[in-house]
């Protein structure tokens, strides 16, 4: 469903991503760990054109990037995207944060939006928060909207980078719930996470990037009990 092949970026001197090969099929959940500065964010922004790459080939669903115009913003509702900050609209409600983008976006008709939010608000577990703004509700909260939000566009993949992270203890494991349900229907997902309880559980695969590069990919169970890099041994020692 995402073919990366042969993807290089610089940010100046910097080589960010290094010959990056990376297959994502339907279906899959892919979490992606590895050390700060390693270029994951970087990864993630690549696939929904948040940034350019130098070279190199990206597609979704057989169909390269877009460049510009409708196009991008088609592609931009297909994959999802959830960051470390909630990035919701302050000024609208909640209800009004997940049914925007399916009217401009989508085309959908107002009310057939707006029930489609509530279901989707429900199935998150805010559903009784729709009225209300952003600010009133948790970080926890928050990110499920995200959440809802990015599904309310129908998106072939939903990226996440670090959706807990900036979140209090007791509210990562609520997000975490709603992901794996979101795993366990069959999305296709890239997530980096710090949370490896989450990568056990929830992805078929890991990739451990450093330096830019992927120096290893596996299955979970795998890559924690017997990986192969001294990168990520390293890595897992300092964590785990
Ligand atoms: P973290 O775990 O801290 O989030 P990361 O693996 O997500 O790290 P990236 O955010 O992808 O890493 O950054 C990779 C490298 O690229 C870092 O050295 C970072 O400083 C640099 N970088 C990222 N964005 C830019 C930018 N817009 N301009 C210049 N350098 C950047
Ligand atoms: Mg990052």
């Amino acid at each position: 469903l995402v073919v990366l092949e042969g993807v290089n970026k610089h940010f100046g001197a910097l080589h960010v991503l290094q010959d990056i090969d990376l297959t994502i099929s339907r279906g899959e959940v892919v979490v992606v760990i590895g050390p700060s500065g390693s270029g994951k964010s970087t990864l993630c922004r690549t696939i929904n054109r948040l940034e350019t790459v130098d070279s190199g080939h990206i597609s979704i669903d057989g169909r390269p990037l877009p460049q510009e115009g409708k196009e991008l913003a088609r592609l931009r509702s297909d994959v999802g995207m959830v960051f470390q900050s909630f990035n919701l609209f302050a000024h609208k409600t909640v209800l009004e944060n997940v049914t925007l983008g399916q009217v401009k976006v989508r085309k959908t008709d107002k009310q057939e939006a707006e029930g489609k939010a509530r279901t989707l608000l429900d199935r998150v577990g805010v559903g009784n928060q729709a009225d209300k703004y952003p600010a009133q509700l948790s970080g926890g909260q928050q990110q499920r909207v995200a959440i809802a939000r990015a599904l309310a566009m129908d998106p072939k993949v939903m990226l996440f980078d670090e959706p807990t992270s900036a979140l209090d203890p007791e509210m990562i494991n609520e997000v975490l719930e709603v992901m794996q349900q979101l795993a366990r229907d069959g999305m296709t997902m890239v997530v980096v996470t710090h949370e490896m309880g989450f990568a056990r559980s929830a992805a078929n695969r890991v990739v451990f990037m450093a330096d830019g590069r992927i120096v290893e990919e596996s299955a979970p169970e795998q890559f924690f009990s017997n990986p192969r890099s001294d990168r990520a041994k390293d890595f897992l020692s300092k964590i785990l």
